[in-house]
């Protein structure tokens, strides 16, 4: 897929007031840092589409952003932020929850995940949980210039192995890094497809 526009429409905290529009929509989540602006900037061809900001956890809001007139890209607040206070956490949980049980025109997550680490028990604790929601997702593992490949594969083959005790199925995912493009082809023609059917 080309990305021939990208515009940013709105930032809320409820799902209600979210876009009051039928377009599909494709989600990305990951605890904070873990690349998400990058990879969204990444991916629509943007410099400052999302914010890049060197401090952890500055994003609490879903933020719709229109591509090409005819989907939508929400960026969702980074989870797993130590700094963040206990009520805080509380609010995040609520609207988030919301948004993944309410949201209709919801037909993708992908889930980024820091290619570098070993399975993260809060990364693991939020598949499971979507999975048991039955909310579709893909995973996406973020920053692979900063490993070897033979890393890389080692850590996503412990994310199967970890995954697998619970789940017979494992849902698609994609290796990829901001700073190269890696992955850049294989998001965008994932989305175009699933628009296309
Ligand atoms: P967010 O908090 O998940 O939105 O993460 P950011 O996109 O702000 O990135 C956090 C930090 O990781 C920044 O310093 C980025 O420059 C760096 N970063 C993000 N993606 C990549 C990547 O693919 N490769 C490398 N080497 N650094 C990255």
């Amino acid at each position: 897929m080309k990305i021939k526009t990208s515009t940013f429409v709105m930032s809320n905290s409820d799902v209600t007031k979210c876009p009051n529009s039928q377009l599909p929509e494709y989600a990305f989540i990951g605890r904070s840092n873990v690349g998400k602006s990058s990879l969204i900037n990444m991916l629509t061809g943007r410099k400052n589409l999302a914010k890049v900001s060197g401090k952890p956890g500055k994003t609490r809001l879903i933020n719709h952003f229109l591509i090409n007139e005819n989907w939508h890209l929400v960026d969702l607040p980074g989870y797993g932020y130590a700094k963040v206070s206990k009520q805080e956490k509380k609010t995040f949980q609520k609207y988030i929850t919301a948004y993944f049980e309410k949201r209709q025109q919801l037909v993708n997550t992908f889930i980024l995940i820091d290619s570098r680490h070993e399975p993260q028990p809060i990364d693991l604790e939020f598949l499971e949980w979507m999975g048991t929601n039955a909310i579709p997702f893909s995973i996406v593992f973020t920053k692979a210039d900063k490993l070897k490949p033979q890393a890389i594969d080692k850590n996503i083959a412990d994310y199967k192995a970890k995954l697998t005790e619970t789940w017979a199925e494992l849902p698609p995912y994609f290796v990829t890094s901001s700073a190269n493009k890696t992955g850049r082809d294989e998001i965008l023609d994932y989305i175009q497809k699933i628009n296309e059917t």
